[in-house]
């Protein structure tokens, strides 16, 4: 069965989720409520951080769930 894939971007970064990895390990949303809210939907807010946080969160996710890429990057693939 193929993996979903959850992305959810402010204007510089995007955040990529990936639910079939997640181990629920709770790490990110005790660590940055206002972006990382299972309370909430869609449970990822983008812009409840600065981008600087959000990757330092998504960098301590332990399952591999939680990635990102920077939105610049992707706009110099295209071109
Ligand atoms: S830190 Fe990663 S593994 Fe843990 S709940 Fe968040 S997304 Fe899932």
């Amino acid at each position: 069965m193929p993996k979903s894939t959850h992305k959810y971007t402010n204007r510089e970064v995007t955040i990529v989720w990936k639910p079939d990895t997640c181990i629920h390990s709770t790490l990110c949303w005790k660590g940055l409520n206002e972006v990382f809210n299972p309370k909430k939907r869609p449970w990822i807010e983008p812009n409840g951080a600065k981008t600087e946080q959000i990757i330092e969160q998504v960098r301590k996710c332990p399952s591999g769930a939680l990635s990102f890429y920077m939105n610049d990057a992707e706009d110099a693939e295209k071109e």
